[in-house]
C-alpha cells in the first residue's frame, strides 16, 4: 500500500480542499508482532470528518477501535498510513496540550483526590486553573461530595466519571473517548450523554468516541463509522443529519429509528439479533 506523498505535508486540506479538516485517517494500517505471530489490527482504514464534529466508532470487539484512538493519542505508531486531527499529527497535539482523553483504563493518580485528579491537566499544560469549570464538571459527573475521595475509595463507574471530567477540564480542541460510559447504568449514561452534549456544544471539540451503544452513537454524533472485524476496516460511514441541539425525544422519531436500523444491519446483518440497545 502506498502512502500518498502529495498529501504528507499538506495538513488538513485534502486534494479537493476540504477532506478531513477534523479527523483524517488515510490508509491506516497497524500490525502488531508478538514473537513469530502477527496480528493486523487495522487494514487500510480511511476516515474523514470536519473540524469540530462528533464522530462515533462502532464495531465488533477486536476490530481496531481502540487502536485508532491510541494512534491518535500518540500511544501507538501506525505501520503505514496517516493519522491527523485538525491538521496536526498526534505528536503536535500532545505537545500543544490539545487532547482530552478518557480511555476505559485511564489511570487516575491513586495518591491524588478526585478534585486533584481533575485539576491535573491544568498543571500538565501550564494553563490557568478554572475552578468554576472544575466544580461544574464534578457536578456534571455526579461526584459532588466525593471531591476529597481517593480513586481506591470509588467504584469503577465513578472512576470512569472522574476520567471524563478530567478529559473535559481544559476544554480540549480534540476529544478522544474510548467507551467512556461503558461501566455505567442506563439512567446515568443517558444523563451524561445529554450533559456531555451540552458541554461539547459550548466549545465543539473534534471528537472521536468509541462506543457499543448504537443509540448513544447516533444521538451524539454527526457521523457514525461502522467497522468490520479482522482485519479492521471502515465498513460504512453513516451521516447523522438530525438537527442540533439534540434532545432525547428525537430518539423516538422515524429518522432516528431508520439510522439505528442501518447501523444494526451493518453490525449484525439484516436479520441479526443481539442489538445492544
Ligand atoms: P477494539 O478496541 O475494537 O476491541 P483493539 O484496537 O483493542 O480492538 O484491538 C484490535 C486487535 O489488535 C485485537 O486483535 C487485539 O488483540 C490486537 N492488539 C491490540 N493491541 C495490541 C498490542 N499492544 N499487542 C498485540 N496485539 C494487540
Ligand atoms: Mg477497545
Amino acid at each position: 500500500m502506498s502512502t500518498p506523498e502529495v498529501l504528507a505535508g499538506s495538513g488538513a486540506v485534502g486534494v479537493d480542499g476540504s477532506l478531513g479538516t477534523g479527523v483524517r485517517l488515510q490508509n491506516l494500517t497497524k500490525t502488531f508482532t508478538m514473537g513469530r505471530r502477527s496480528v493486523t489490527a487495522l487494514d487500510d482504514a480511511t476516515l474523514f470528518t470536519d473540524r469540530g464534529s462528533f464522530l462515533s466508532l462502532l464495531g465488533p470487539s477486536g476490530c481496531g477501535k481502540s487502536t485508532i484512538l491510541r494512534i491518535l493519542a500518540g500511544l501507538e505508531k501506525p505501520s503505514s498510513g496517516t493519522a491527523l486531527v485538525d491538521g496536526k499529527s498526534p505528536l503536535e497535539l500532545r505537545r500543544n496540550h490539545e487532547l482530552g482523553i478518557a480511555f476505559q483504563d485511564s489511570a487516575l493518580l491513586p495518591w491524588r483526590s478526585v478534585l486533584s485528579n481533575i485539576r491535573l491537566p491544568f498543571e500538565v499544560s501550564g494553563r490557568d486553573r478554572d475552578d468554576a469549570l472544575v466544580a461544574e464538571l464534578i457536578k456534571l459527573v455526579g461526584l459532588e461530595g466525593f471531591e476529597k475521595a481517593k480513586p481506591a475509595q470509588l467504584s469503577g463507574g465513578m472512576r470512569q466519571r472522574v476520567s471524563i471530567a478530567r478529559a473535559l477540564a481544559v476544554k480540549p480542541s480534540v476529544l478522544l473517548l474510548d467507551e467512556p460510559f461503558g461501566a455505567l447504568d442506563d439512567m446515568t449514561r443517558q444523563r451524561l450523554n445529554v450533559e456531555l452534549l451540552r458541554i461539547w456544544t459550548e466549545k465543539p471539540a473534534t471528537t472521536l468516541m468509541v462506543t457499543h451503544g448504537i443509540s448513544e452513537a447516533i444521538f451524539l454524533s454527526d457521523k457514525v463509522a461502522v467497522m468490520s472485524a479482522r482485519p479492521g476496516r471502515v465498513q460504512e460511514v453513516i451521516d447523522v443529519d438530525l438537527p442540533r441541539p439534540r434532545v432525547p425525544e428525537m430518539m423516538r422519531t422515524r429518522e432516528f429509528h431508520a439510522l439505528h436500523d442501518r447501523a444494526s444491519e451493518l453490525l449484525f446483518g439484516a436479520h441479526g439479533s443481539g442489538v445492544d440497545d
